[in-house]
Formats: structure tokens, sequence, C-alpha cells
């Protein structure tokens, strides 16, 4: 039986073991943490009882990915179960206004008659478009790139839009979220509704690109809704590693590969921090693509296909803030209690202020948050009647050089990181009075502390690499290593610094089972 290892047990680390366990590959995953998951983690974090995502909380993309497709019967057979959201997301605003999107379209049309009556037609129009483009960009988003097979659909595509409708989906591709919110949106709030999406990625609303998720998650979220794991976001993780272990592999935590074992050019194993070593046919590396060269320390300064990979870029950073809380927040917009996630922008002008002050180093005023309300679809997370709060903070500076407001000093986040995130309790206690007598307990996670938990997380780059078009589609990682090949031989990559990039999907995993499944 052929051998894979699997570095890091990420989404798609773990997707990929999955998946050839049960095509009867013996695998093994050695993962560096003290846990597997990588940026799925669920934890007890701040008081007994109270179950925190430490990071990724919304499993929408690999409930309907491919990797839940293929194992469905397994990952629900070893206790996966995810609790959707009719619900999704809110947005709402320093003068007490809201716009939040439901699954129901009439009721979304009739919270946009009263906050952006200008702009019911074209969320009409926008919403016909996704339908209209999803049975040809979700395709895309699931196929290798570039491939024979991705030309293929491209030429399908083509043959049913026609050379116009291809086209300005091109466009739609390379377009900033501000270009798409000023094309389609009059009201400042229906634009800030999209282009927060964008800052879930690192498009602050003029950067090329932002435009795509701006409209599939916007309206995306209409048409799909919200997923969360029941119990934590961890109930995905557990499940996969469940399915490697009954199918006779094994995943080992405390286990950092430090280097990569080449002869004649070819992987053959691998050694880990406590010396051991580990002999295998293929290699997966979950690792992020610009930490590769530190695991062949041999061959990087004489092969460019290899050192080149540096200049893979991370994208800004992201805090984690997580409250226990006694009462759930009481917003000012009242709505926005019911939604899975509510936004702080607040504008699209605050987003692009934000965006340029993190890229120069300045801690932002105003940074964009995404408060997650978990315990409003899933009480399971927290004691009888108690709740609990996910507050992701985008965008944040890689290295500080001061803080806009100039209130803060200091430049290691592990000076000011509770500084800071008290600025971000002081902006939610704006727009839900009362929230800080509710907080029980408080972590705060600081873009230092995400690396620490997670190597790939660069300064704190919550995404495994920029998603700028640059290094995004079939350029991402970089030329020479795409397709999840490495320029060595039997070494191969995934996780979200390959494509389909960011995000629990576990799509590269599954591309990467199957190019050892030929
Ligand atoms: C704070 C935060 C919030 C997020 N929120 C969401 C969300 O709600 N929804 C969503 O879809 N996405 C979200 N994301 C993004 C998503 O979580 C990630 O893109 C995705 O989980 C990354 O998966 P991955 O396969 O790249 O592996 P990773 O999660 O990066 O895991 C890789 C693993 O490999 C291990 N590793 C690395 N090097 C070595 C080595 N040398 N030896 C052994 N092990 C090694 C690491 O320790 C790690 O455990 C969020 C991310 C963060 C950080």
């Amino acid at each position: 039986m052929s051998k894979v290892l699997v570095i890091g047990s990420g989404i798609n680390g773990l997707s990929a073991a999955a998946i050839l366990a049960k095509r009867g590959k013996s695998v093994m995953v050695l993962e560096a943490s003290d846990k597997f998951g990588g940026a799925v983690r669920t934890e007890e974090i701040t008081l007994p009882g109270y179950r925190h995502d430490l990071f990724a909380t919304n499993l929408s993309l690999f409930a309907g990915g491919g990797v839940m497709a293929l194992l469905k019967e397994d990952l629900i057979r070893n206790g996966l179960e995810f609790i959707p959201s009719a619900k999704p997301y809110c947005s709402v605003f320093p003068d007490g206004k809201s716009i939040g999107i439901t699954m129901n379209r009439e009721s979304n049309i009739e919270t946009l008659k009263k906050i952006a009556p200008e702009d019911v037609e074209s969320w009409k129009l926008l919403t016909d478009k996704l339908i209209k483009l999803s049975p040809h960009l979700f395709p895309i988003l699931s196929t290798e790139l570039p491939s024979l097979a991705a030309a293929k659909l491209l030429f399908k595509s083509w043959r049913a839009i026609g050379t116009t409708g291809l086209f300005e989906l091109i466009r739609l591709l390379l377009q900033s979220s501000r270009s798409f919110a000023d094309e389609y949106f009059v009201h400042k709030e229906t634009k800030a509704l999209a282009a927060t999406w964008g800052m879930h990625l690192d498009y602050g609303p003029d950067i090329s690109g932002g435009a795509l998720f701006s409209f599939l998650e916007s309206i995306g979220g209409q048409e799909f809704g919200m997923v969360l794991g029941k119990g934590g976001a961890d109930s995905i993780t557990n499940a996969l590693t469940k399915i490697i272990v009954e199918n006779g592999g094994e995943v080992l935590v405390n286990s950092k590969v430090t280097e990569i074992l080449l002869k004649d050019g070819k992987a053959i194993g691998v050694v880990t921090a406590d010396g051991k070593s580990f002999k295998a046919e293929s290699i997966i590396a979950n690792v992020n693509p610009a930490l590769i060269p530190n695991l062949l320390p041999g061959v990087v300064k004489s092969d460019e296909n290899i050192s080149k990979i540096k200049n893979f870029k991370p994208g800004l950073g992201t805090m984690m803030i997580h409250l226990a809380l006694s009462d759930p927040p009481t917003w000012r917009a009242a709505e926005a209690g019911d939604f899975n996630y509510v936004h702080i922008a607040p504008y699209i002008d605050d987003m692009a202020m934000t965006y340029a002050m993190a890229a120069a180093g300045k801690l932002p005023e105003q940074p964009t948050l995404v408060i997650g309300q978990p315990t409003v679809s899933d009480p399971s997370r927290a004691p009888n009647g108690k709740h609990i709060l996910w507050i992701q903070v985008r965008v944040l500076p890689l290295e500080i050089t001061g803080d806009a407001s100039g209130e803060i000093d200091g430049k290691k986040w592990d000076d000011i990181g509770e500084q800071y995130a008290d600025r971000v309790i002081n902006i939610i206690e704006e727009y839900a009075p009362g929230l800080k007598n509710k907080i029980l307990a408080r972590k705060v996670l600081t873009p230092s502390d995400l690396e620490r938990y997670n190597v790939n997380l660069i300064k704190g780059d919550s995404l495994g690499g920029s998603h700028h078009p640059s290094q995004f589609f079939f350029l991402r990682p970089i030329p020479g290593w795409t397709g999840h090949k490495t320029p060595i031989k039997n070494l191969y990559i995934c996780g979200s610094g390959t494509w389909p990039g960011g995000g629990v999907g576990g799509g590269s995993g599954l591309m990467v089972a199957n190019l050892l499944s030929k």
C-alpha cells in the first residue's frame, strides 16, 4: 500500500487524508500543534461551558463543497451536524439604521424599500445575476486551475452566456468592491452592505478583485444562508479525523515537521522536531507556501524555483475577541439581534481608510468588525440562557508603526492587544449600549497569538496569503507552484495558500487527493 504523509492538519490536510484513507492509501498526518484542525478549533477559552470557535466559525463553504458531497455519510456518522441559519448577516450603521439579509427574498426587498429604496431594483437584478451565473462560477471555484477541465468549463460558459457574458464575468473578477457597489447601488448603506464582504478577505474597497466576493457573499447569503457546526466548528475536523482513523490512518499532534527529506531530487520523507523520521511515497504539505523553503534547507539557496516562493505575500492581519455574556447584546438596531453575523464597518469610505491605515502600519481608528452571534442559532455553545460573541477585527497591520488615533503607544501586539481590544469593545458599545455590563469574561487573540497557534497564519494573516489578483486563481500561490504541485517531485501542496484559497472549504484537499488517486 503506498504511503502518504500529510504535513499539517488544517481543513485541507484532513480532507485530503480522509479521502485518501477511504480510497485505500496508508495515511499519516503530522500536526505541529497540540490539537488538530488548524484555523478550525473550538475551546472553552473564556469560562467553562462557553464553547468558542477560536478562529473560523462560518462553515457554509464546507457544507456546499465537494468534500461534504463525497464524504457526507461518513461525516454525519462521525458526528458532524450543521446548524443552518436563515438570517445570515446584518449591517448596522451609526445612525441606528440597519439592513439585515435573510433567506426570504421578499422580506429583504421590504427592508431595502425602507432603508435604501433606490437600490431595490438593483438588488433584484443582482439576485437574478447570481442565479444565472451560479452554474458557471461555482464549478470553476471547485476545479483545478490551470487545467484542461477549467478550460472546458470556460468554453461551456462561453457557449451558454456568449462572449459579452463571459467578458462581463471576467470584468467582475477584476473589479473592486467600490466600483461594483457604485455601479449597482445609490445608498451608502447598501454599498457598505456589499463591500464589507470584501473586507472578510483582503479586499479594501479599492482593491481590484473585491467585487466577486462582495457580490457572491452579499447575494449568496440571501440564496444559501449560513451554516454553523453544532456545538462548534470543530465538529467538522473531529469527524474528518475519525474517518482517517477508522480507515486505518493516523493523526499525530505535537509533531512539527522540521525538514522534508529528499533523494535524487524527490521527496521521500520528513523529520520531526523530536528527531523522528517518517518515509512515504508522496508528501502533501498543508503548509503556507512561503514557509516551505524552511523545510528544504539543503536546496533553497541553489534552486531559484524553490526560493522564489518567499515572494508569496501575506494579507493584512486579524484579531479575535471572544466574549462570554450574561445576556445577548441589545442592539440599537433591534433586528440585528437575530442575525448570525453583524457587520460594523460602517461605510465604504471608512473601510477604505481602515485598509489604507493598516497597510501603512497604523492601528485603524475604526476597524471593520464581524460580530458572530453563534448562540442565536446554537444555544448549546453556552450554559442555559447565556451567550457568546465571536468578534473578528479586520484589518490590522502586519508590522505596527503607530496608532491612527494617536492613543496607543507600543509596536508589539503582546503589549497593546488588550488596549486595542478595548477600542473594539467601545465601538460595539455605541451600537449595542450596555454590552460592557454583560461581559462575564473575555479572551483576546492578537495577530501574534494567531501565528502562535498556527504558523501558517503569518503575522496574523487569517487567510494563508493575500488573495489579491496577482496571487489568486491560476496564479495561486505563484507561477511554477500551481496545480497543487511543487517544483519537487512527490511533494504536493494544499491549504489556503493554494487554489481555491482561504476558507473552511476543503477544496484544495480534495483536489490534491484526486491528483494522488490518479
Ligand atoms: C480568525 C479566523 C477566522 C476565520 N473565519 C472563517 C470563517 O468563519 N469561515 C471560513 O470559511 N473561513 C474562515 N477563516 C479562514 C479559514 O479558517 C482558513 O482559510 C482555513 O481553515 C485554512 O485551512 P488550511 O487547510 O489552509 O490549514 P490551516 O488552518 O492553516 O492549518 C494547517 C495546519 O498545519 C500545521 N502545520 C504547519 N506547518 C507545519 C509543520 N511544519 N509541521 C506540522 N504541522 C504544521 C499548522 O499547525 C496547522 O494546524 C478564518 C481564519 C481565521 C484565522
